[in-house]
Formats: structure tokens, sequence, C-alpha cells
């Protein structure tokens, strides 16, 4: 079982490494986070061994119980799912990137729990690129506003954005939903001061990774094809 773990995750970084050759990109410059989601901590901790310390989950209680499970400080752990303002705080001693902000107010909850705790939290501005009706991230034209807003924070860092493409087998039909990411930071670039520091694009999973390297991704969120399928 772990072996196969083992096996599938440098499958993954293989697929990466190739993906970033035809893209004429360095592997280095990608960050890779493993999506757990229902697997079993024993999973993750296999993956820790092989050096991998990018872990990320999509519910705040499932995050909140994993982080309480696994108390292993080299661990970063992501939060990437739809968040609620009111589930900030039980996240907010331990978690290292909240990648799915989407509107001031959580901003303005991160930096009150941040600064609590004493500590910084990375943050990525989701913003909604897919076709779908689904509210799943700020509109484009409230990023000024945000990254705005965000200069200032002290405990909260802005490092970049984070999209989710439309649910579909074929890559090919989110490279626009990716490429419209990519140019919304270019667009944003310039707002990069204080806290805020665009330099994350948070684009691609099992079915697209290839995709999204090739439209600038700098940060990966992979679940099946580390861990194997889901049940959900
Ligand atoms: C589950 C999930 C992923 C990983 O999806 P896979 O297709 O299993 O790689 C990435 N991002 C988010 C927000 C998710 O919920």
């Amino acid at each position: 079982m772990s072996n196969e773990i083992q096996s599938r995750y440098h499958a993954v970084k293989t697929r990466i490494e190739k993906a970033c050759e035809k893209a004429g990109r360095d592997p280095s410059g990608i960050l890779l986070v493993a999506v757990s989601k229902t697997k079993p901590n024993e999973d993750i901790l296999k993956l820790l061994e092989s050096g991998h310390v990018h872990f990320g989950e999509n519910r705040a209680k499932a995050l909140e119980d994993r982080m309480e499970s696994i108390q292993k400080d080299e661990i970063q752990w992501h939060f990437i799912g739809n968040l609620q303002t009111n589930k900030i705080k039980y996240m907010a001693s331990r978690v290292n990137w909240i990648q799915s902000v989407h509107k001031k107010k959580a901003l303005r909850e991160i930096e009150k729990r941040a600064a609590r705790e004493n500590r910084t939290i990375n943050t990525l501005i989701q913003v909604n690129i897919s076709r779908e009706d689904q509210k799943s991230g700020c509109e484009p034209d409230k990023l000024e506003g945000m990254l705005k807003y965000a200069r200032d924070l002290k405990h909260t860092k802005v490092m970049g954005l984070m999209g989710m493409a439309t649910f579909t087998d074929d890559p090919e039909l989110v490279r626009p939903e990716f490429r419209h990411l990519s140019n919304l930071r270019e667009q944003h670039k310039r707002l990069s001061i204080g806290a805020v520091d665009l330099k994350h694009l948070s684009m691609g999973m099992t079915n697209d990774l290839e995709v999204a390297i090739q439209e600038g991704s700098t940060m990966l969120r992979v679940g099946t094809a580390i861990f194997g399928e889901r049940n959900y």
C-alpha cells in the first residue's frame, strides 16, 4: 500500500518534469501540494518520509483533524477548499497557506487570528475562472480592491492567485481558464506592494497538470494521482 503511494508520487514528479521540459521551464519553480482528502494519515507520513512537505485539505474540519493528529513541524499545511470566515479561527494556529480567500472579510479575519497567534499566514486569492455558475472565488473585477486592502496587513501575506477550472475530462477545455488566471496575475503584478507579492499561480490538478504547467502554474494541487481514487 505505502509503496504504491511512493511510486504514484514519483510518477507525478516525472509527469511534472516532462511537462516542464516541454514548456522550457525549471521544475524547481513548481510546488506540488499533495491533497489527501479522505485518505489515512499513514499515507501522508509515507510521503513525508520521502521528503515531501506540502499537504492540502479542502475541508476545514479535515484539516483541523490532520494538523491535530499529525504534529510535524516540517509540514506546510494548505487549506484549499471553500473558505467560511467562521472556520478561520480553528486553523489559524497551525495552517501555513490558505489558498481560497475570496473576500476582504476573510482577509480581515485571517489577519486578526494570525495576529493573536503571533504568526504569519500565507494566502492566495481565489478567482472565479470557471464557466460553471457555481461561485468559487472572487470575480476578477474585485481583485484590485482586495490586493490594495491586503498591502498593509502585518500577519497575512498574499502570495498569488488560485483558480479552479471547469470540471471536465478534456484538459484542453480548461486551457483558456488557466490562461485567464495567468493574465490576471500579469495585469495585477504592479499591485505587488507591502504584504502582496503575486508570485504564485495555483492551478492544475490530476487531470490537467500538464496544461497548467504550460500556462504558467507555479503550484499544483494533486490528489488522485498521488493517493489513488477516492469514493467521492
Ligand atoms: C480535490 C481537490 C484537488 C485535487 O484533485 P485531484 O483531481 O484528485 O487531483 C485540488 N484542488 C481542490 C480545491 C480540491 O478540492
